[in-house]
């Protein structure tokens, strides 16, 4: 069968390894395994989430509330904006396609930093647009004004913070940017770890409110998939002029929230504590790494997020040593289709943490 022509050139999106797929294939047990390879919240869910979900159990055969009011309220609370202004998606991934499906076309182009989030070249490809790139690995607002200058995209992507590298815009340059920019290409602001470069410093904190305030063609970007802990929940949203929201919704399917899913947003909101406590402990676990990054000469990235980003030296190289952790159980991620020598590891639990430590130590003392 011929299938759209455009679609020859997508790559399957490698997700994280499933921890089932390394029982099968080492033999592992499930409970030996360390999963530090797509960024989920290693202190899981909070309690509320969970007794939540356990109450709402007996909804499973009546269609979700599709006007998803509650969450919405409860978001537009937290964030300070009206609920016209939003939009709910299984995961902020799903408001990737959607606002891709609303704006783009094989004759547009997307502007992307050169190593950032998979799905926006995915999704365009879907479409046949082109995707452009900015030269740097990480975000240089310098390449993408001169960029939009030369390729006049109808998309704009910032990832801020940026995965899989870890760095952090400042929001204050973001905002200049977005100025520069004419009204008629969107620009998208993901921040699926706006939560941890936040606390860890103010300069990097984005305001959606006072972003659409300002700007008609912004759309911001958030998820309950990594500071709220609710990864398999698939619950993301975005925060967006009146006008942007209404094109969205044109393209979003009917009930594209689960009922559960819901709610579990809705407890996550209401239990700030637990996401704050898995924020706090995310960046004093991280010194660990950084730690022995700088013993080992290991060049790392400054993180604003749950995960730290290792650019390895020859004679190291990371599909090797991504191997050698799997077959003891543990999974980090591989950055070699980025063209990265690198790896990134998922900030894990002190005990998780000791212990991927312990085996990146054989390697790098046994070769360094
Ligand atoms: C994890 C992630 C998302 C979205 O995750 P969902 O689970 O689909 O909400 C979006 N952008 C970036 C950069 C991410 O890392």
């Amino acid at each position: 069968m011929r299938f759209n022509q455009w679609l020859e050139n997508i790559a399957v999106y490698e997700a994280g390894k499933p921890i089932e797929e390394v029982v099968r294939k080492f033999g592992i047990k499930e409970e030996d395994i360390i999963k530090l390879a797509s960024n989920e919240n290693p202190y899981g869910s909070s309690p509320k989430v969970i007794e939540s979900i356990k109450q709402n159990s007996t909804k499973a055969s009546v269609y979700p509330d599709d006007s998803m009011l509650d969450l919405k309220n409860a978001l537009a609370t937290k964030m300070n904006i009206s609920v016209e202004n939003l939009i709910i998606g299984a995961g902020s991934d799903q408001i990737i396609e959607f606002c891709l499906a609303a704006k783009i076309n094989p004759q547009s182009k997307i502007l992307i930093a050169r190593t950032t989030f998979a799905m926006y070249e995915i999704y365009a490809k879907h479409f046949g647009t082109e995707v452009i790139k900015t030269p740097s690995h990480q975000h240089n607002l310098q390449e993408f004004l001169q960029y939009y200058h030369q390729y006049k995209p109808d998309v704009i992507f910032l990832c801020a913070p940026n995965n899989p590298i870890g760095e952090c815009l400042d929001s204050a340059d973001i905002v200049d940017f977005i100025a520069q920019i004419n009204n008629d290409t969107l620009v998208v602001i993901d921040g699926a770890y706006q939560e941890f470069a936040a606390h860890k410093d103010v300069k990097k904190k984005i305001e959606p409110n006072t972003l659409i305030q300002s700007f008609s063609n912004v759309l911001y970007l958030g998820t309950f998939s990594k500071a709220y802990g609710l990864g398999g929940m698939r619950v993301g949203y975005g925060i967006s002029s009146q006008e942007i929201i209404q094109a969205l919704y044109k393209v979003r399917p009917p009930f594209n929230i689960t009922t559960l899913s819901l709610v579990a947003a809705i407890a996550a909101l209401q239990d700030h504590a637990f996401a704050l406590q898995g924020i706090e402990n995310n960046f004093k676990q991280m010194r660990h790494y950084e730690e022995f990054a700088q013993e080992m000469d290991i060049e790392f990235i400054p993180s604003y997020t749950n995960f730290i980003t290792f650019v390895l030296k020859e004679p190291h190289d990371s599909t090797l040593i991504c191997e050698y952790l799997l077959q003891k159980g543990v999974i980090i991620r591989n950055l070699k289709s980025y063209g990265m020598n690198a790896v990134r590891i998922t900030i894990g639990t002190q005990e998780q943490n000791l212990k991927v430590l312990r085996l990146l130590r054989d390697i790098f003392e046994a070769r360094g």
